[in-house]
């Protein structure tokens, strides 16, 4: 009875709705220390679940006998570690996410539930006792075998190494005799003797000298490398990096898209003598893992990765590379909704190390940074090599004949570039901007009954899909409503673009570049070197296609329908529309000829298209930064929003009400609130949506107001029929 109790309290997050962590006791003498990060098997509601130690407490909320204990601890040391634990902490209260979403997150699936780590050693065989004592006759016959029982008696081989000497039967053989047996061998350390470098640098020139040398090393600093596509920010990266693994520190490198990956891993892998490892999530469950530990044991030098990566173990990290920084994929946009470039800012703050990003056409908060002197605003004002700045042409479509979206003036440029045996790129705004469905007769058209939304014809798939929710019908033949046989469809899709140009240009290859047709991993490496094996060639592509991919035999854009850019509602939109057209611009015209980008609007006059074809997006980035600094809007305000929907409209709305009367008190000239407002959709797959947007001059006056709606929600009655979350620094609204 008097026995000293050994069972020591911990906080453990585990996959539960609820927004919180949960005590309960390890026995034993584990020191604290060593608790947090490992994984543990609880039993949570009844049900054994994976969850992670995030704290050793003193005190319980519940009374200590109320307290169960673990059922097992999984891990013999911390999986994450004190670093990753603390900057993971810090997201999940910024964001106001859930500290089970954001955790368990952070580790790859296969830890997740619960697997033990990978085995990353190699397998290989040896002598047993009896193979060590064959006699040099004994295997006489069998050549393969004698040959393979030589080689082993030097030391034992890897697997594949034997299966090459003596093939697959002579080792069955010789394992059926209990001549050899498996062993586990360690994988080959990188040798320190070979050079870091495989490929020599190329000489800087001083644009790219001075941004090199302005990034001083071990210790914090942001810096914005500011160039134009082509301008040689990969091999700023590139010789930065080196200088922070001649240091034998490791580097971790962001990417917006998994389709990016295979084209920057080549170029590093070209440019180090070191093990890159990248981690997407296109990766199989069981190798992600591996690459996973191999960051995390430090044997991994470079990670190279998308928006998830930025909560890579890096015990070792010296450096992080955010490139194409503007690009809104870093935002995820449901659940734990971190922006992975933000979070890299403070883990670089917290690590006491450089973060670069770069981008051609920077988001207006890191524009805004490098004004203010936060950031250090690099520039690479000239392409590397010869290439020249792209010639913009206007195209009014007011009143022209279009052929599936194309005006005859498009067409003759077009014509001319292939005929030149060059390459277009024809770039629709986005796969949503698709066909309906419309009735000639009395003017229906395919509504989703989910969403408020048009469905969008599909012909190659004979189907009406909605984009929001995924709804497939079958093509209609007769209009829903009068029974009419004449339906027609208006508007011009991707797939009506590509079916006209490839019947208008029938000797030339049409290669479509869009998220359905680079899914399946390998499918865009593929695709590429199609294009680089054609001469003329037209290539047709969405958002896909500003990421940054290179295509050197493109001369000619073309910007299908600025005007959806110019008109779209959101605060964002001017600055999204102005990156895309300089990214779109930037795809061409990087070889040894010049590009030219032909714009087609109804509004050729529109001041942001001057703007673009001025090429000077420093000009229109301050213009737009203006603007928001008059609507009071980020970066120049701090903006939250909290999101509500429910399956009846008064009941998203009520919960906003609700929570919007007790912040009441808090608003101010520093603090505004707006809303309930219906979403810019306000209907999607049934459900209706709602936002309540929060406003501060200061951070600190945002934060614990979201804190107290969190707490509140959780209580409110009306919140039972609302799926509700925060969306600290929202890219959309
Ligand atoms: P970005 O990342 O800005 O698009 P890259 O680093 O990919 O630019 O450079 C574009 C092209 O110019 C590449 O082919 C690269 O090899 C070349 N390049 C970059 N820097 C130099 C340099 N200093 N000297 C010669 N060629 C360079
Ligand atoms: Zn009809
Ligand atoms: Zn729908």
């Amino acid at each position: 009875m008097n026995q000293p109790d050994t069972r020591q309290i911990v906080r453990v997050a585990v996959p539960s709705p609820l927004p919180r962590l949960f005590d309960y006791t390890v026995a034993g003498e584990q020191p604290a220390t060593t608790l947090p990060g490992r994984r543990v098997c609880v039993n949570f509601g009844r049900r054994p679940c994976v969850g992670v130690i995030v704290d050793v407490v003193e005190q319980s909320e519940l009374d200590s006998d109320k307290l169960k204990n673990v059922e097992a601890l999984l891990d013999a040391a911390p999986l994450l570690d004190v670093e990753l634990l603390a900057l993971l902490q810090w997201a999940q209260r910024y964001y106001h996410a859930n500290p089970g979403e954001v955790l368990l997150g952070a580790l790859p699936p296969h830890l997740r539930d619960g697997a033990e780590l990978v085995d990353s050693s190699i397998a290989g065989w040896q002598l047993t006792t009896l193979g060590n004592g064959l006699t040099a006759a004994s295997l006489k016959r069998a050549a393969k075998q004698q040959a393979a029982v030589a080689a082993l008696s030097a030391g034992p081989l890897t697997h594949s190494a034997l299966l090459e000497l003596a093939g697959a039967s002579a080792i069955k053989a010789l394992r059926d005799k209990q001549l050899i047996g498996a062993v586990s061998l360690a994988p080959t350390p990188t040798d320190d003797d070979q050079p870091l470098l495989a490929e020599p640098a190329l000489t800087l020139n001083s644009d790219q000298q001075r941004a090199l040398d302005a990034v001083a090393l071990n210790r914090y600093s942001c810096s914005l490398l500011h160039g134009v596509t082509g301008s040689g920010k990969t091999e700023v990266y590139l010789q930065l990096i080196e200088r922070v693994l001649a240091g034998g520190q490791q580097v971790l490198l962001l990417i917006p898209e998994i389709s990016l990956t295979a084209q920057t891993e080549q170029r590093f892998r070209s440019r180090f003598n070191v093990d890159i490892v990248t981690l997407n999530s296109s990766v199989a469950a069981v190798e992600k893992c591996r690459r996973w530990q191999r960051a995390a044991s430090g044997a991994a030098r470079i990670v190279l990765g998308t928006r998830s990566a930025v909560f890579a173990p890096l015990p070792e990290l010296g450096l992080i590379v955010v490139d194409e920084e503007h690009d809104s994929s870093f935002k995820q946009h449901e659940g734990f909704r971190y922006h992975a470039r933000d979070v890299a800012a403070v883990r670089a703050h917290r690590l006491a190390i450089p973060l670069l990003l770069g981008s051609a056409t920077p988001a207006l908060e890191s524009l805004h940074n490098a004004n203010s002197g936060r950031y250090r605003y690099l520039a690479l004002p000239e392409r590397a090599g010869a290439a020249l700045p792209p010639q913009w042409q206007w195209v009014d479509l007011r009143g022209a004949a279009l052929n599936a979206g194309i005006a005859s003036d498009t067409e003759q440029a077009i014509e001319q570039a292939l005929r030149a045996g060059q390459q277009v790129l024809v770039f629709l705004n986005r796969r949503g901007f698709a066909p309906a469905l419309l009735c000639h007769s009395c003017g229906w058209n395919a509504q989703c009954p989910h969403c408020d939304s048009r469905l969008t014809v599909h012909l190659r798939q004979r189907a009406l899909v909605c984009h929001h929710c995924d709804l497939r019908r079958p093509l209609a033949r007769r209009c829903d409503s009068c029974g009419s046989d004449s339906l027609t469809t208006v508007g011009e899709g991707t797939q009506q673009t590509e079916e006209w140009l490839a019947q208008r240009f029938p000797e030339v290859p049409v290669m479509r570049i869009d998220r359905d047709s680079t899914r399946r991993q390998g499918a865009f490496e593929k695709l590429y070197a199609q294009v680089d094996a054609s001469d003329a060639a037209l290539l047709i592509g969405t958002q896909m296609l500003a990421k940054g991919h290179h295509f050197p035999k493109v001369t000619l854009a073309v910007i299908v329908d600025a005007d959806s850019g110019l008109f779209a509602a959101d605060f964002r939109a001017h600055e999204r529309f102005a990156q895309l057209m300089l990214q779109v611009a930037g795809r061409s015209g990087r070889g040894a000829l010049a590009g030219r980008v032909v714009v087609q609007s109804h509004q050729p006059d529109h001041p942001l298209l001057e703007a673009i074809a001025g090429g000077d997006y420093c000009a229109i980035g301050n213009g737009l930064l203006s603007q928001r600094q008059l609507g009071d809007m980020p970066p120049y305000r701090h903006l939250a929003v909290v999101r509500a929907e429910a399956a009846r409209a008064d009941q998203a709305e009520a919960l906003l009400a609700e929570l919007r009367r007790s912040c009441e008190p808090y608003r101010s000239a520093q603090l505004e609130l707006l809303g309930p407002l219906p979403a810019s959709q306000e209907k999607r797959a049934d459900r209706y949506r709602y936002i309540l947007q929060i406003s501060a001059v200061e951070r600190s006056a945002l934060h614990p107001l979201l804190a107290h709606c969190a707490a509140l929600a959780a209580q409110l009655p009306v919140a039972r029929h609302c799926r509700w979350t925060i969306d600290v620094d929202p890219l959309e609204l």
